[in-house]
């Protein structure tokens, strides 16, 4: 596959430093593939410019961006800085005024990349928090698989969240564009499509259609052959969709979206989800063979021990494999902020690890009951070993004398350990 960084030109040098989610992976993959005057770097110390795409998920997410920039200064790395992504929202204008960075730019401006980059003058452009894309990106630098954005924002209002107010609400990319930009990537040979957005399960609401929809056509296109899911809440685990759950190119891993498994904290939380429906719901996915992963939030004020242990309980009896937890952290101008009383932060720690400790352990057994073939897509080379990902989303490494990479295989033989699975081909 050819990429722009292995052209050496006499173009100026711009090196993208990408924070936080999926969203933003895939919002610098669109700059780099707009990109015409200038050549990427992987190297920030030769860059002339840096583009920092920034997450503002919780204050901690700004204090990145900002030791980021501070670090930079402290390099004298005399290259300007452009900042973009959801802190261009909240974090912007203050480090304009304070001459920190050149430029800033809402994300909706990210194909204009080139007239930003050569702008003499300091300037602000936050864009349009209604914007939505219409950019077909044909290949995925240093990736195997491809993440395709289907649709951007959020209707959902939970009490900690920042998102839906620096990414506006909830409006899908058009259909048209979405299979499009999927068959020119199967055709530049991927096959396995991870479709992401800020709340993918709303996918369609706006334009009369459905995720389910969607993946059926998208598992119609030639070269396709596994589709997974960002994260989805359990409201959107439909009927209609339910009906898709057997599909040979459904990856065998589902991500659910709870953040809390004690009934008191989701609604503190101005979650959408009941802990007893979510039961209901994980228990029929584990019955079709769906190794289950979630995301949650330990330490948000109110999580009282009590709460905490009701949770611990509640999770034990969830038929969870994978875990994406986080210990809460305080995002100004949020409900969550003012609530009280707070957790001590060393507490939320704990609560993470116990948590963490508990998913682990159900996954190790997940593993080791898996009957039947793994089925891997060969991602990465560490120090002479292969790595991948199987249907269940769960790591192997792979000894093999052969070159694997970017190769899918089927394996029978492996050894199930703690941290992941092995085998020689
Ligand atoms: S679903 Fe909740 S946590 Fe997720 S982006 Fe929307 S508001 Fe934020």
């Amino acid at each position: 596959m050819s990429s722009k960084i292995d052209t050496p030109t006499n173009k100026k040098k711009v090196f993208f430093k990408t924070f936080g989610c999926r969203t933003n992976i895939y919002d610098s993959q669109v700059m780099m593939s707009s990109m015409q005057d200038y050549e990427i770097t992987q190297n920030e110390d030769e860059a002339d410019a840096i583009v920092i795409n920034s997450c503002t998920v919780t204050n901690g997410a700004d204090t990145h961006v900002r030791s980021y920039i501070s670090q930079i200064e402290k390099n004298s790395n005399d290259a300007k800085l452009f900042l973009t992504g959801c802190g261009a929202h909240t974090k912007g204008e203050s480090l304009l005024k304070e001459k920190r960075i050149h430029g800033v730019f809402g994300q909706s401006e990210k194909q204009k990349i080139d007239t930003l980059l050569s702008q003499e003058k300091p300037f602000y452009e936050p864009g349009d928090l209604n914007h939505i894309d219409d950019m077909v990106v044909d290949e995925f630098v240093g990736k195997s698989r491809a993440f395709i954005k289907i649709q951007e924002g959020c209707d959902f209002r939970c009490s900690y969240c920042i998102i839906p107010f620096v990414r506006g609400d909830a409006r899908s990319m058009k259909e048209e564009r979405i299979l499009e930009q999927i068959s020119r990537l199967a055709l530049n040979g991927f096959g396995e499509f991870i479709l992401t957005g800020t709340n993918v399960g709303s996918y369609g609401k706006d334009t009369k259609t459905s995720l389910a929809k969607l993946m059926k056509k998208i598992s119609q296109i030639r070269g396709v052959r596994r589709i997974r899911l960002g994260s989805v809440e359990p409201i959107q685990i439909t009927d209609e969709f339910k009906e898709i759950l057997d599909e040979p190119w459904l990856e065998r891993h589902m991500h659910i979206a709870l953040q809390h498994t004690s009934p008191e904290m989701l609604k503190l939380m101005n979650r959408r989800n009941v802990y007893k429906k979510d039961r209901e719901l994980f228990e029929f996915l584990q019955e079709k063979g769906f190794a289950i992963g979630t995301d949650f939030i330990t330490g948000h004020p109110g999580e009282s021990q009590e709460l905490w242990m009701e949770a611990m309980r509640n999770a034990e009896q969830l038929p969870l494999t994978h875990l994406h937890a986080f210990t809460y952290s305080k995002r100004d101008g949020t409900p969550s902020a003012t609530m009280k009383p707070e957790v001590n932060g060393k507490v939320a720690k704990e609560r993470l690890h116990e948590i963490e400790e508990l998913i682990k352990r159900k996954n190790f057994a997940f593993r080791k009951a898996v009957k039947g073939e793994l089925d891997v897509l060969i991602e990465s080379q560490k120090d002479g070993l292969y790595h991948g990902l199987d249907q269940h989303f769960n790591k192997i490494i792979v000894d093999s004398k052969e070159d694997l990479l970017g190769n899918w295989i089927s394996i029978k033989d492996y050894d199930v350990k703690e941290d992941a699975n092995y085998a020689n081909v």
